[in-house]
């Protein structure tokens, strides 16, 4: 049980795999204003920087659900470098369908969202594991530009345009999902860069120690052509955010 394989070669060396800095997550921690011992269920908890951050720097306690076992792996690492094991828990499986035993204060699913299938779907999910008047933090792509074509769309890896709407459009649909939009922090253009860019100084490196690798000629082609197809299609129309929703 894990994930394709070329997710867990291009981001081996990610401790946030979404278009957040350090910065921006700390940021996001600050803007949810949580008090101490604030329960967190993260689906598809990644390498759980977000988590072991927040238990740092806010005291959260959490549980993380992600079915990659590497960045499983690292996020107790984690855990255990940053002093929080105690109050961070990372478990090895597939989130969809996962509802905790306990109502949690906070319930998050960044950059994932194929979890729950889809916004709808996932704030649904999340909402069977939350405490009545808790938050919902969905992390989701949005159009900064609509791309021209369709072809430009899926070069910013969606399937279509219509896999994701602009910022107000995407606002009005947690609205339309009987959500109050409380909170959000934006991914920019650099912010990108450090989640796209940092994939090609770990691929080339991969390539040096596994030339024979099954998977070398395809993170071959990827490291060739990942850099221009960044700068024409994800950085220049792709947006993405963290939105803290509540029902109404
Ligand atoms: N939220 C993290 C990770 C986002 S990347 C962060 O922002 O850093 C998407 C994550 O979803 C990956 O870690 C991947 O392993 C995980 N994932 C994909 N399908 C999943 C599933 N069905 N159940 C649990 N995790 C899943």
């Amino acid at each position: 049980m894990d994930i394709p394989r070329i997710f867990s070669i291009t981001e081996s060396a990610h401790r946030i795999h979404d278009p957040f800095t350090p910065e921006k997550l700390a940021t996001l921690g600050s803007a949810l204003r949580m008090k101490k011992d604030t329960r967190i269920l993260d689906l598809g908890s990644g390498s759980g920087e977000m988590l072991c951050t927040w238990a740092r720097d806010h005291a959260i306690v959490g549980t993380g659900v992600d079915l990659c076992q590497s960045f499983i792996e690292q996020a107790r690492l984690r855990a255990k470098e940053l002093g929080v094991a105690d109050r961070v828990q990372f478990i090895h499986a597939d989130a969809a369908g996962y509802v905790s035993d306990h109502k949690v204060d906070v319930a998050t699913c960044l950059g994932a969202t194929w979890i729950g299938g889809g916004v709808a779907g996932t704030i649904e999910l999340l909402t069977r594991s939350l405490r009545s008047g808790g938050i919902i933090l969905i992390g989701e792509p949005y159009w900064r530009q609509l791309p021209p074509t369709q072809d430009a769309a899926k070069a910013c890896l969606a399937g279509a345009i219509s896999d994701f709407l602009p910022l107000p459009g995407l606002l009005a649909s947690f609205s339309s999902l009987g959500c109050d939009v409380v909170e959000m922090v934006l991914a920019d253009q650099d912010s990108w860069d450090r989640y796209e860019a940092a994939k090609w100084l770990t691929m080339r490196r991969w390539l040096e120690d596994n030339p024979h690798d099954e998977f070398a000629k395809e993170v071959r082609a990827k490291l060739t052509s990942e850099p221009q197809r960044h700068a024409a299609y994800t950085r220049e129309y792709l947006g993405w955010g963290a939105f803290a929703l509540m029902k109404r």
